[in-house]
């Protein structure tokens, strides 16, 4: 069975070449007969992509679309590097350890050995590492509660309704109850009801640094006080974890203040995808703990290790090292002061955009791209056209602009949202700015016009 039955737009089962001395025609769902010539089959396919969006006019995905020349260089020359292979491979492997010792110094984790030595590792994306961490989660939660001659059959995970699926995913394929709490007057998850939706059987809290559905932050450290004070009351000794997919690679570089990060005691480990601020192509993320302690030793696995052993928390055994090789680049390349202006100029054009948003007049901003350099805004009252229609019209000057409800407890509220990454410019925000405001014209008058024929 195929999962892939994506709205076939032409019922042909063949495809065709579009030039000359091409492949001719080969067949879509079955392998071709023969081989084609190299050359032919690269064009045909590059032909093919062609129909694929326009990353630069794609403001909806928080996914890198654009890296420096020299790491796609570095990224060619270890395409066939396994990142498993620590035993052919250990300078990639000592790259990685690198990484994750960076990502621990910029998130404070305590540093008991200097450094050198932070309990973390790469993963394809934010959804391996939610695996990662939530399994850690499930395990510790359940030691605790065999140690306590409890039962340990019916154990939850509590974040809001504006969590991104794959904790949804964590808890159906790991048997947790995925208690999600709907909003109550924020756009993401409020101390309160963190904390009065934990009972003995929860495993942990999911605080979400940079919501998808607003880009807005959580509470972490409120949410944090709120656990303290319940377990003061209770007994109960929640676990934090932050999902920081896209705020672990801003927060550090522009938020230097705020406390989401090891420096709260509850938080016992973090997310963050490599290929969103990370600034990495798509197939990188990270997971850390704080401590050895937090990360239950019968999840880890040995691999060889030059003539030793290296212990490895992985759901995949081969993935590409290209990746996490890129990611070094990011760092190295950058520095602290590189991330920081990329993501400042992120910010400080997600702010221009949501200004020019404000100023149109039939829109209520969520968010302003004070947080995450992202903004969503609904339209204040209904004017005969909605933000789909919005969104639609946007596509006709290459826009890709996401519309969708909010979560449950928002759920009547549909919005736009706008994702700012490294490669947009002011100029491009401008362009943007002038075709909304055409398209919200177009979409009123039509709208105006309709009730003035109906009358
Ligand atoms: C994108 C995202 C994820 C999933 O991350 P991938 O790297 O795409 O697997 C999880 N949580 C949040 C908050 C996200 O923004």
């Amino acid at each position: 069975m195929s999962l892939h039955k994506h709205h076939p737009r032409s019922d042909a089962d063949i495809v065709d070449s579009a030039f000359d001395g091409g492949v001719g025609t080969i067949p879509k769902h079955r392998l071709p007969r023969g081989s084609q010539d190299a050359d032919a089959a690269m064009r045909f396919i590059q032909d093919e992509l062609m129909l694929d969006g326009n990353a630069r006019q794609n403001l909806a995905t928080f996914v890198t679309t654009w890296m420096e020349p020299q790491a796609t260089t570095l990224i060619r020359a270890s395409l066939e590097k396994n990142i498993i292979d620590k035993d052919e491979y250990p300078q990639s492997a000592e790259i990685e350890r690198r990484c994750v010792n960076i990502l621990a110094d910029l998130w404070n984790a305590p540093t008991p050995t200097g450094g050198a030595d932070a309990v973390g590792c790469s993963t394809t994306g934010s959804s391996e590492a939610a695996m990662l961490a939530g399994m850690a989660l499930k395990w510790r939660w359940r030691a605790r509660r065999e140690a306590a001659g409890l039962d340990a059959g019916k154990p939850n995970l509590v974040m809001g309704a504006n969590v991104q699926v794959c904790w949804e995913k964590f808890a159906r394929y790991w048997d947790v109850e995925a208690r999600l709490v709907p909003l109550d007057g924020a756009t993401h998850l409020t101390a309160a009801q963190a904390a009065a939706a934990c009972d003995e059987n929860t495993i942990g809290v999911v605080a979400v640094l940079g919501s998808t559905f607003d880009g807005s932050y959580e509470p972490v450290a409120e949410i944090a006080a709120a656990l303290d004070a319940l377990q003061a009351d209770t007994g109960l000794d929640v676990p934090v974890h932050v999902d920081a997919a896209s705020g672990g690679f801003i927060a550090p570089f522009l938020d230097r203040e705020l406390k989401w990060d090891f420096r709260l005691d509850r938080v016992r480990s973090i997310n963050a995808s490599g290929h969103k601020y990370g600034l990495v192509y798509p197939g990188v993320g990270w997971v850390l703990w704080r401590s050895e302690a937090d990360l239950p030793k019968d999840l880890i696995f040995s691999v060889d290790y030059l003539g030793g052993s290296m212990p490895t928390f992985a759901l995949n055994f081969s993935r590409p090292a290209a990746q996490v090789i890129a990611q070094y680049y990011t760092l190295v390349r950058y520095g602290f002061e590189g991330f920081r202006s990329i993501q400042q100029h992120s910010r400080d054009i997600a702010r221009t955009i949501a200004d020019g948003v404000g100023r149109l007049g039939p829109f209520t901003l969520l968010s302003h791209g004070e947080e995450l350099p992202v903004l969503a805004f609904s339209l204040t009252k209904p004017d005969g056209y909605t933000v789909y229609d919005l969104s639609h019209e946007l596509r006709s000057y290459g826009w890709i602009v996401p519309a969708y409800p909010m979560p449950e407890g928002m759920a009547d509220v549909d919005v736009l949202r706008v994702v700012v990454r490294n490669g947009f410019t002011f100029d491009l925000a401008a362009m943007f700015l002038a075709d909304l405001a055409k398209s919200v014209d177009r979409l009123s008058g039509a709208a105006q016009a309709r009730v003035a024929f109906h009358h």
